[in-house]
């Protein structure tokens, strides 16, 4: 079997955009897009779970998530990228090429050969897993503040969780929001001292302690959450029309444990200013080595580098 140029893992912001720069530069890469498994596990990554993107710059109207994955899709196969709707199953970075299973990943013969492998494989929102979650998502229930935040103008809306994400997000959506209640699980916050100053400093939040969401309710949009106060054990009806998920997220990174190096918190570790991890000719972009910023534009931007990255890397094999 040849070894190809470029695999890229993923086909989210960061993997698409790899394909278009390596693919304008003729290395013709193999795009292992994943499989739809479930509505909430779709090729294209969690834009695929959005409504309306407004701030990927390019798209004065906005853009629906899904359609914008699409076009960056279509732009990746006019250059000549090879899309695959499977899943890596397994990978061998020990020894060169590289080896990446799809099926399988018991069978000892390796998919595909590779001289280099760009992840991008994302990482995703923990959901609370309640009846019709993902299809409020987009319709009033949304894990980035950031993203979703300014279609709640004066309008009451929640926060679920208790750690420096909630409270992040909540401070965000006071810029919008008339109100913002934060629903935690327990009567003590975890995230760090300054975050919960400046969050009980906040006019504009309040708190349920002690408390979990049940249900989402609403037609085709989110009109109100059902809520349990565990210490009482009684159901309260809280009427919010937008719900934010700051439960912690996720990197999709189980295919490279003890392989690649990661933080504590899952993320894969690239060398600073670069792609590049600690094997190489293996390289990392998008939100599967970002806990930090989680933009699609940021995610497009890694993904850039890490095309250039690569194609650097094979020039200097050749050499
Ligand atoms: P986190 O620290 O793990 O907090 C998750 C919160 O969600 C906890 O309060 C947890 O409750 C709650 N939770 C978890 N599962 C839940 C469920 N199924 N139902 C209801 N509540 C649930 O995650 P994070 O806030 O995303 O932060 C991750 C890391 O990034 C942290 O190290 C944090 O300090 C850092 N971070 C820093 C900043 C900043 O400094 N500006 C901003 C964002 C994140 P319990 O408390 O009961 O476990």
């Amino acid at each position: 079997m040849k070894a190809k140029n470029v695999v890229i893992i993923g086909a989210g912001p960061a993997g698409l955009t790899a394909a278009i720069y390596t693919a304008r530069a003729n290395l013709q890469p193999v795009v292992l897009e994943g499989e739809p498994s479930s509505t909430s596990d779709q090729p294209g990554g969690q834009l695929m779970l959005t409504t309306d993107v407004e701030n990927y710059p390019g798209f004065p109207n906005g853009i629906m998530g899904p359609e914008l994955m699409a076009s960056c899709r279509d732009q990746a196969i006019r250059f000549g990228s090879t899309m695959k709707t499977e899943k890596a199953s397994r990978v061998d970075l020990t020894s060169r090429p590289y080896k990446i299973w799809v099926g399988d990943p018991t069978s000892t013969t390796p998919t595909i050969d590779t001289h280099t492998v760009i992840i991008a494989t994302g990482a995703r929102s923990l959901m609370l897993n309640l009846e019709r979650e993902n299809d409020f998502l987009g319709r009033g229930l949304s894990t980035c503040a950031t993203c979703d935040g300014f279609f709640f103008r004066n309008q009451h809306i929640a926060v679920i969780g208790g750690g420096d994400s909630a409270m992040e997000e909540a401070l965000f959506l006071t810029r919008f929001a008339s109100k913002v209640t934060v629903i935690h699980r327990r009567n003590r916050l975890r995230a760090s001292k300054i975050m919960q100053e400046r969050a009980f400093s906040n006019s504009s939040i309040d708190f349920l302690w002690d408390s979990v969401v049940e249900e989402y309710l609403g037609e085709s949009t989110l009109s109100g959450l059902q809520v349990r106060n565990l210490v009482k054990d009684e159901l309260s009806t809280l009427d919010v029309s937008g719900c934010f998920i700051a439960i912690g997220h996720l990197p999709n990174t189980s295919l490279f444990i003890d392989q690649l190096e990661m933080k504590p918190n899952g993320y894969l570790i690239t060398e600073e200013g670069s792609t590049k991890t600690a094997v190489e000719g293996v390289f990392a972009c998008g939100d599967v080595q970002d806990d930090k910023y989680r933009q699609a534009v940021t995610a497009a931007g890694s993904g850039c580098m890490a095309a250039i990255d690569a194609e650097r890397y094979l020039e200097a094999l050749e050499h």
